[in-house]
């Protein structure tokens, strides 16, 4: 699915320059929102289940804090490395905006395989990585969430090691179990928010949500809510892919049966409910909303030209490369970018923050209304930022997100 031989930062440097050239920003505002701002690169050693010792690299990169503190998820990934990790961290940066939480933008990686690590190896991992990077962390610092291959536990871990060095303190980290202080509903969060822009969006473009077709690629957290939550709307997830192969089914899958099956054998390869296909093949299913809910690049120039669908909703962050991006403009696909479609974990980090600053509980059901009332807003500026300057989704949230940034950078006044 994933290529790693492009640069994530040059991806997104194009679509941070176009932002900055509609609103004329100077060089000298443009280089202090582009470079991060502080980077740490640390080595990792861990004691394995056999005794040996191996060590893994770590990133944390703060990119941006000033609308609030850093903000932003961990990723155990074999690509995350520097280049993706510092891409990422800017993409947190112009998503905190759009979405209005204050909030900047941070990122953290470690390359490594997590599937490859027993659960006690993970839990070292983790703890070693958190204790040297502490010193950048705090609730009103650096507040680190999951992203892919970590989760609620891995929070558990980096919120129980802080605490050990600097006192019991859950708002250090969000997305952690709701034993330990997590919210209600962040885990469906990222799934749920897309949901709310996507059936913003049907209507706006004269589509009708009951029985539309959509291909989902990825069956993550983001992927696996996203269906789960659009299947309840009444939408018909004609197909799933993950990297071990894709099931499609025209009438619709029976994406709880899907999910049970998929949290069993950890593919969605080898469910009956429908035809078994490649991976790639869910490039080439008949759809109204193709959703990439996986990696990085998933739409390319390869893809792109022939993509069957008739909207592209980004639940993943940056999965389509520019040259895709320019591909789906001239075909008049509309595409729903990431920083809008998939803020909705974040959105639920903040909530999840404020609770622990309050010691106070939400139900869920008044999270999930403030992040609807939240991210449809976003969702308006964007379509409004885009009709009045005629230009496309993207363009348009990055150009509220950059504007943002840098309006606060002038009232700070620190140049
Ligand atoms: N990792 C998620 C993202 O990319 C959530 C970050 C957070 O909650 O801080 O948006």
């Amino acid at each position: 699915m994933a290529v790693k031989e492009r640069s994530a930062q040059d991806d997104v440097r194009q679509s941070f320059d176009c932002a900055a050239d509609r609103l004329g920003l100077s060089k000298g505002m443009c280089n202090m929102l582009i470079e991060p701002w502080r980077e740490l690169r640390v080595s990792i050693p861990v004691r394995m289940d056999d005794d040996r010792i191996e060590v893994f690299i770590g990133y944390r990169v703060q990119h941006n804090a000033v609308r609030g503190p850093y903000k932003g998820g961990v990723r155990y990934h074999p690509h995350a490395d520097e280049d993706e990790v510092r891409a990422l961290a800017s993409l947190m940066t112009w998503k905190t905006a759009l979405l209005d939480i204050p909030f900047g933008g941070a990122k953290g990686g470690i390359e490594l395989d997590p599937h490859t690590l027993s659960d006690a190896e993970l839990n070292r991992l983790t703890r070693r990585y958190t204790r040297s990077i502490q010193h950048l962390l705090g609730p009103h610092r650096d507040i680190p969430a999951p992203d892919m291959g970590t989760n609620a536990q891995t929070m558990a871990w980096m919120m129980d090691e802080y605490g050990q060095l600097h006192g019991y303190n859950p708002s250090v980290v969000t997305g952690k179990p709701i034993e330990l202080g997590g919210s209600a509903g962040r885990e469906a969060a990222t799934g749920r928010g897309a949901v709310f822009v996507l059936m913003e969006a049907m209507r706006d473009l004269g589509m009708q949500v009951q029985g539309a077709r959509v291909a989902v690629q990825g069956f993550g957290n983001v992927g696996s809510w996203f269906a789960r939550i659009a299947h309840e709307e009444g939408l018909r997830i004609v197909a799933v892919a993950d990297l071990h192969g894709s099931v499609c089914n025209g009438s619709g899958l029976d994406i709880p049966a899907l999910a049970e099956y998929a949290r069993e054998h950890r593919t969605v390869a080898g469910f009956t409910g429908g035809e078994n296909c490649r991976t790639e093949d869910i490039f080439s299913v008949e759809c109204d909303v193709f959703v990439p809910a996986a990696m990085e690049n998933a739409l390319t120039e390869e893809n792109a030209g022939t993509l069957p669908t008739k909207v592209v909703l980004e639940a993943a962050n940056h999965p389509t490369t520019p040259e895709a991006d320019r591909i789906l403009c001239e075909r008049g696909i509309p595409v729903l970018p990431d920083i809008l479609v998939n803020g909705g974990g974040v959105t639920v980090s903040y909530f999840e923050w404020t609770q622990n600053l309050q010691q106070f509980s939400w139900t869920e059901e008044r999270v999930n209304d403030e992040l609807r009332h939240r991210i449809v807003a976003a969702y308006r500026a964007v379509v409004s930022k885009a009709r009045q300057a005629g230009c496309t989704y993207r363009e348009a949230a990055m150009e509220i997100g950059v504007e943002r940034v840098a309006r606060a950078i002038q009232l700070r006044g620190f140049v």
